[in-house]
């Protein structure tokens, strides 16, 4: 088994080749480590490795690394990429960064509160349900101009980008597409697309984010 710093080489430089590839300036994409259910110890490796930008799914497991860490920190990112239920939006505003699972009216309402309250300003990423899966979060890809209109002009939050989990069994790259062109026709710039299996798909299709974890901290014990 390879090394967190092994691994981080290995992604960066994976990252920098694909960059090339699409024709990418190179530095375009930002990699999100995904820390979520690994020990402190590893997080503490992957700053070591010079890594400054996380990713979280959970907010209180966030708290218990983080909130220390930007203390030391400074100048760490932290995104949200997991659900987040409105009565935990005050603690992810005083956390994180930037929310990419922005999903829903009642949410937006909420963070927008949140942020007036502690004078934080996250930027914001809305997240797509590009797979129309009735299970999943996301707003559907048809609603996206309404919902962004209503997150911005109704309750004055900065949206830059849009994110989106592929359904399993689909190929990933028509959902990357999709998101793509929803981003074009909306005018936000960022993109969270890809994970471990699939990043280099995504860094083809105009990826400003990739999510990453298993292949940067070995597969996940919980
Ligand atoms: C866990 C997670 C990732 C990272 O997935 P890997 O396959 O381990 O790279 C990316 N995005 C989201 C939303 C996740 O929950």
């Amino acid at each position: 088994m390879s090394t967190i710093p092994e691994n981080f080489e290995t992604i960066r430089a994976q990252i920098k080749k694909a960059e090339r590839m699409a024709g990418a300036g190179e530095g375009t994409t930002n990699l999100v480590a995904v820390t979520k259910t690994q020990s402190h110890e590893n997080i503490l490796a992957a700053l070591s490795c010079g890594q400054r930008l996380f990713g979280e799914n959970k907010v209180q497991e966030a708290q218990s690394h983080w909130q220390d860490l930007k203390m030391h920190y400074p100048d760490i990112t932290l995104h949200l990429i997991g659900p987040l239920q409105t009565n935990k939006a005050g603690e992810a505003v005083a956390l994180f960064d930037v929310i990419e699972t922005l999903d829903r009216d009642k949410l937006a309402t909420e963070l927008s509160k949140e942020m007036k309250k502690q004078g934080r300003g996250l930027e914001c990423y809305i997240q797509v349900n590009t797979g129309q899966e009735p299970q999943k979060a996301g707003i559907a890809p048809q609603d996206v101009g309404k919902f962004l209109t209503y997150a911005t002009q109704d309750c004055g939050l900065t949206i830059t980008g849009l994110m989106c989990i592929p359904p399993l069994e689909d190929p990933p790259a028509l959902h990357f597409a999709l998101l793509k062109k929803l981003a074009q026709a909306n005018h936000l710039k960022n993109l969270s697309m890809g994970m471990s299996a699939d990043f280099k798909k995504a860094i083809a299709l105009g990826a400003t984010h990739v999510r990453i974890g298993t292949a940067l901290f070995g597969k996940r014990s919980a």
